[in-house]
């Protein structure tokens, strides 16, 4: 069988799936309701940085037509992926009104259509929400789903800053669905896309499909939290480092090493707020996750860890010029959705600090966000000089290569917090006044 596929939603899993998919010969619609951004990408810009996405999407033009006509798009598709945004309402619960948007204009479009479809739900979503949704289509198509058109749930792990690498080699593949259609469908699809490197599938219900997702991203923050607790308590051990101690038990094979680096407290589009939708939909149902709700808070908390290392080194931050290295959630991506340095900033304008950032991908985001109350280097060398204390906030490979002597030579006082753990502590140590994430003096 042939695929033609419909990709809904241009972000960062959509654009990534409809890339892979049409370097690999199948040909893609993808559409956003976003006109600036489908006019970009038409023109080979794509609006956000994600490594090797840009020049894929290049490369597969023949196979990628961009558009913001989603009817159209899906009557010339087999498959349509939705991958719109799911972000979190005020409440913390998950904000369902990009994909019941969606869901009705596709809805409206079956209603036209010739031939099988399968709608398959790739954006993140708490369970029982695809049986809202096909209820949705079903009102909106006139039609029942399970006869022609078929819904699947199909979540998605890829992470910012390896996305197309993620989406070439996905870990697993699971497919939540009851129509057998769907599932043989979708199975035939991912084993001619993946041939010989097919991983492991999983077929199950929708709501386990949905609950999957959430439990695997509470399961990361997890341990990201749990190492973040054990780091604020080696904080108080002189002697003692967190990254030992991650070392030691991640040999663990019961344990694992991934996901157990102390820093700042996990950011970014998806776990803050996952986790919040999960929490939200757990309390809903009478069923309220404690263990959730501190992984939550430890991550909050965070920020504060730094701010109190900040105060060990500098008592007064008024008037105290901090430089910021880092404002991206993680390296390699210019996302700083919910990254630390947002609050950490917010903290250190509340001291009446002068902050002055660098980030090599991220600057641009932060000005829409701070304008002109901080100020913005263009180098690392610009940013440290004449600071009177320097946080690291974000783990680039440039930072890593800095030396305690480049602190001294350029910053009035040098402070330097490392709250990635990257740097050698003990070259750092002798030269000049620091402080680590996990790290007791
Ligand atoms: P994103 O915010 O980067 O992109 C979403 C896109 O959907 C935007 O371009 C927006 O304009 C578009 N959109 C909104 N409403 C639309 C509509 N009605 N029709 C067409 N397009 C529409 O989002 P993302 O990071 O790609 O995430 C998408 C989903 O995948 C979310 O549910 C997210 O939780 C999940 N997810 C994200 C990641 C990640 O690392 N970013 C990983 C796994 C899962």
């Amino acid at each position: 069988m042939t695929f033609s596929i419909s990709v809904i939603g241009c972000g960062f899993v959509g654009l990534s799936l409809a890339a892979v998919c049409a370097n690999k010969g199948i040909q893609v619609n993808a559409v956003d309701v976003d006109t600036d951004k489908i006019n970009s990408l038409k023109q080979g810009i794509v609006p956000f940085f994600e490594p090797k996405l840009k020049e894929m999407i290049v490369s597969s033009r023949n196979n990628l037509v961009f558009s913001n006509d989603l009817e159209n798009s899906i009557l010339e598709s087999n498959i349509i992926f939705v991958t719109v945004g799911t972000p979190q309402n005020d409440d913390g619960g998950i904000n369902l009104s990009f994909i019941e948007t969606a869901c009705k204009t596709i809805g409206k479009s079956l209603k036209n259509s010739v031939g099988d479809k399968i709608i398959v739900i790739k954006s993140t979503v708490v369970p029982g929400t695809t049986q809202h949704l096909c209820e949705i289509i079903e009102s909106n198509s006139e039609q029942k789903l399970g006869k022609t058109n078929f819904i699947a749930v199909n979540p998605e792990f890829l992470r910012e800053g390896t996305a197309i690498e993620d989406t070439e080699n996905p870990h697993l593949i699971v497919i939540g669905t009851r129509d057998e259609k769907a599932k043989h469908t979708l199975e035939n699809f991912y084993r001619g896309l993946y041939n010989n490197k097919m991983p492991k599938i999983i077929f199950c219900n929708e709501s386990t499909a949905e609950l999957i997702k959430y439990t695997n991203n509470a399961f990361l923050a997890t341990k990201i939290s749990f190492i973040n607790s054990i780091a604020t308590l080696c904080q108080k051990i002189p002697g003692a480092d967190v990254n030992l101690v991650a070392e030691s038990i991640g040999e663990d094979k019961r344990i694992g090493k991934y996901f157990l680096n102390a820093g700042p407290g996990f950011g970014g589009s998806c776990l803050p707020k996952d986790i919040s939708a999960f929490l939200n939909y757990s309390k809903k149902i009478g069923v309220p996750l404690s263990i959730i709700s501190a992984v939550d808070e430890v991550n909050k908390n965070q920020k504060d860890n730094v701010i109190e290392l900040a105060k060990e080194l500098v008592k007064d931050l008024k008037e105290q010029n901090v430089s910021i290295l880092g404002l991206a959630f993680k390296k390699d991506t210019d996302d700083i959705r919910n990254a630390a340095s947002l609050e950490i900033i917010d903290k250190l304008l509340n001291f009446h600090s002068n902050v002055i950032v660098h980030d090599p991908m991220a600057s641009k985001n932060m000005m829409s966000i701070f304008g002109s109350k901080i100020s913005y280097a263009d180098s690392i060398e610009k940013c440290i000089e004449g600071s009177d204390l320097c946080i690291v906030l974000t783990e680039w490979d440039e930072y890593k290569k800095l030396k305690p002597d480049d602190f001294v030579r350029l910053m009035k006082q040098p402070n330097v917090i490392d709250a990635r753990r990257i740097f050698d502590q003990e070259q750092f140590m002798k030269k000049l006044n620091f402080r680590a994430i996990g790290l007791g003096l």
